[in-house]
């Protein structure tokens, strides 16, 4: 049983704190969460009363309504209050997972070279699977698509570069590489919204380029060839690569700008709670993300956003739950700016693709593309000589053996590692939440042991420079990975 102490929530009550650093009601919903997916995530369906949940988890009334908050913010349930009420299983959407890993991304500081990289490891597959199970319906959206962008070219105030890559995204038929390039896209079209103004004639422009680019894609997903669909895809995305260099927007300049979109939560239904949390964070950006910063005692808040109370303390424990800032209590207290933790959004993403249905082959797919990459950037990196990366590699290959008590659920060290050497914060979230899912489908099997061995054979090659056998080994690692899955 691990030892725990009490600290005050937002709203004054005391709230429990394991030594994993969750608290209570966050460990209570993710018991909530599990049930819900182990039941085939049955929307419609009571999961209980709230008095039933309470005694169930032995927990108490203000524990399982806070529990009961988290639970709602991830979709997975709502409590209906009234005679028949309870907490009643709903269908979850992508929102709160695309925005929490936007906040992540964004604390990190990702630059728009990383969101290229992923996208060029991502989009040609997506291309790829599209043409092979394109659909006369399929067809017929990418011309409606096709066709308006074609009519919004004179118009300087239409966007016309996300829907293709959305649909190709859903038309893939992979849930994971449907939400991951969800979320790159967005990404990618929050920084040139922040690039400078640019004249009629260069809009105008760099429209026809990329409406006749995207033709070529959809022209190779209609016909059904596969390969064309990737190269043309991959052509594109390079094209987009060189005009942000052509306008001289740095590569490396971080993504800025509002990452909560108030337009995504200010939609029928939405909280106020959560247009709110929104409206804070983007002041938290605007302000260069301080870790520490005081933004204002309650007080100062309640007056500057105008809203009421129980408002403000409902934001401030979602900002809380992103770790995006703090209450602090007492003198010097207020909202204080915090540090994001990558396990919200892995956690959030994880549920998502839960809910979503994914398969192993889905994942598997994505697994290649990103670990391959990987390799591929580290391969590169280490032929330019870096004897410290080489040795962090060398330490994880023999980390397992070495310490076989070395906790469980931190799984493959190596792959966590070279992750890290790519250096491309997007690609590491992306193969933690890969990861998550698949210890979440292992479950009651055994674990497999990291297989130093072939680490020690991919790292071989890769300190030798030879890309092309390192990902081959990587390829064939990969394959032995897929544990028994449920
Ligand atoms: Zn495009
Ligand atoms: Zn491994």
């Amino acid at each position: 049983m691990a030892s725990a102490v009490e600290t005050e929530s937002a709203d004054g009550e005391p709230r429990i704190e394991t030594e994993s650093g969750g608290t209570l009601a966050a460990r209570i919903a993710h018991r909530i969460e599990e049930t819900v997916i182990r039941r085939g995530w049955p929307v419609g369906e009571t999961l209980g009363s709230e008095v039933g949940l309470r005694e169930r988890f032995g927990v108490s009334r203000s524990v399982l309504r806070e529990a009961v908050r988290l639970v709602e913010h991830h979709q997975v349930a709502r409590m209906r209050r009234g005679p028949n009420g309870g907490l009643f299983v709903c269908a979850p959407d992508a929102g709160p997972a695309t925005r929490a890993i936007v906040i992540y991304l964004e604390y990190v500081g990702t630059s728009v070279a990383d969101l290229l990289e992923a996208r060029l490891l991502l989009e040609p597959i997506a291309a790829g699977l599209a043409a092979d199970r394109i659909t006369e319906e399929g067809i017929e959206t990418l011309r409606a698509i096709l066709a308006e962008e074609f009519a919004g070219r004179d118009d300087p105030e239409s966007s016309s570069e996300d829907p293709l890559h959305l649909m190709l995204g859903a038309l893939s038929g992979n849930a994971v590489l449907r939400l991951f390039i969800d979320v790159l896209t967005r990404l990618t079209a929050r920084y040139t919204h922040t690039s400078r103004k640019l004249s009629r004639a260069e809009v105008a422009e760099s429209k026809a380029v990329r409406h006749e680019e995207h033709s070529a894609v959809a022209d190779a997903v209609i016909a059904g060839d596969g390969a064309r669909a990737q190269t043309a895809l991959a052509a594109h995305l390079e094209s987009v690569a060189a005009w942000i260099e052509k306008y001289r927007v740095p590569r490396a300049s971080r993504i800025t700008g509002a990452v909560v979109e108030p337009e995504a939560v200010e939609g029928p239904g939405a909280k106020l709670a959560e247009v709110l949390a929104g409206r804070i964070h983007e002041d938290i950006t605007e302000r260069g993300w301080q870790v520490g910063m005081v933004l204002g005692s309650e007080t100062d808040l309640l007056t500057r956003y105008g809203v009421s109370r129980a408002v403000l303390r409902e934001a401030v424990r979602l900002l809380e739950y992103h770790s995006v800032a703090r209450m602090r209590r007492g003198p010097g207290g207020g909202l204080i700016v915090a540090a994001p933790e990558p396990q919200a959004s892995v956690d959030t993403m994880a549920l998502y693709l839960e809910y979503q249905g994914v398969s192993a082959a889905d994942l598997h797919t994505v697994r290649n593309a990103i670990e391959l990459g990987i390799v591929a950037r580290v391969t590169e990196r280490l032929t330019e000589g870096d004897p410290v990366a080489a040795e962090r590699l060398g330490r994880a290959v023999r980390r397992p053996s070495e310490e076989p008590s070395e906790d469980p659920d931190k799984g493959d060290l190596f792959h966590t590692e070279l992750a890290a050497l790519a250096g491309n914060p997007v690609l590491s979230l992306f193969l933690s939440i890969l990861t998550e899912l698949f210890r979440r489908h292992a479950a009651g099997h055994e674990q497999p042991m990291p297989d130093a061995q072939a680490h020690a054979h991919i790292l071989d090659a890769i300190l030798r420079g030879d890309a092309g056998i390192a990902r081959h080994r990587m390829r064939r690692h990969l394959d032995t990975l897929t544990p028994g899955w449920r």
